[in-house]
């Protein structure tokens, strides 16, 4: 099996004037693309990964030769992250906010959403290098703020990425240059919450 780009749900210049319409085109047709055929020529000719999903040959990458670990782990990471990133985040839409079992989760653990936002955006201004703060529900069915370094993926550690930002400069640089807190705060506006709540639904399902 052979993984290929995944369906942008809206125009590279939708996210405009928060993300850059050449950064969108650029981040998603070469950075993403490059994971994604990296991946491929990783796995060709790996039976035990046949019609596995990305996110479970990451959960299962110990089965991977000891030599091709580490590029399924950058490159498969790269795919899964880059398809939820593109995912949660949308052009500006009326109704748009944490529901239901997600609202509750996040209120119960981090008081509101801009309490949550604020803990958020510190860890994320705080990866060092090319890396991503994500949301995830951890093994103990609690959210958290996890930052990663490079492509690694939250799944490695058994947790459910429910929303992640990129913080590789390739994310930002075009528009905001040096000045990551920008993009980051920018970033809030495109922020899609309905997409986050049913993705975390969907999570806490799993056993
Ligand atoms: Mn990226």
């Amino acid at each position: 099996m052979s993984f290929s780009l995944p369906k942008l749900p809206y125009k590279f210049s939708d996210l405009e004037p928060y993300i850059d319409t050449q950064t969108m085109e650029i981040h998603y047709t070469k950075h993403h693309q490059a994971y994604i055929d990296n991946l491929n020529k990783a796995i060709e000719g790996l039976t035990q990964f046949d019609g596995k999903a990305a996110e479970d040959i990451l959960k299962n990458v110990e089965n991977a030769p000891s030599e091709l670990k580490q590029t399924i782990i950058n490159n498969g990471g790269g795919h899964v992250n880059h398809t939820l990133y593109w995912n949660i985040m949308s052009p500006l839409m009326e109704e748009n906010a944490p529901q239901g079992k997600f609202k509750e989760a996040l209120d119960g653990t981090f008081g509101d959403k801009e309490k949550f936002w604020e803990a958020f955006k510190t860890k994320a201004m705080g990866v060092f290098g090319s890396g991503w703060a994500f949301l995830v529900l951890n093994k103990d069915n609690k959210l958290e703020i996890s930052r990663q370094s490079f492509q690694n993926s939250p799944l490695l550690k058994g947790n459910v990425p429910l929303m992640g930002i990129d913080v590789w400069e390739h994310a930002y640089y075009l528009k905001y240059q040096n000045r990551k807190a920008e993009y980051i705060e920018a970033w809030k506006n495109i922020i899609n919450w309905n997409e986050i709540s049913a993705i975390f639904e969907k999570a806490i399902l799993i056993p």
